[in-house]
């Protein structure tokens, strides 16, 4: 199952897009409700590595499961 970054928890750091062996992060559009930049992940592609949510400094932006309705594009 593809992980998901939580949309209005992501803080925008970016440390997973460099660390995901496919390059399936990328930037959403506009800011969330923090104000801040956010990423999401295209299910399609991600291998389920769980290197972005090992990697990210923000406890809950990213989960372990395809949560469509927390990610915005
Ligand atoms: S999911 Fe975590 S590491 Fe990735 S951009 Fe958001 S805050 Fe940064
Ligand atoms: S689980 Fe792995 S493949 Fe999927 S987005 Fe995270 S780092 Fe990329």
């Amino acid at each position: 199952m593809p992980h998901t970054i939580v949309s209005n928890i992501c803080e925008g750091v970016a440390d997973c897009v460099v660390a995901c062996p496919v390059a399936c992060i990328k930037p959403g559009q506009g800011k969330n409700e923090k104000g801040t930049d956010f990423y999401y992940i295209e299910f399609d592609i991600c291998i389920d590595c769980g290197i972005c949510q090992k990697v990210c400094p923000v406890e809950g932006a990213v989960l372990a499961e395809e949560r469509e309705d927390l990610q915005s594009l």
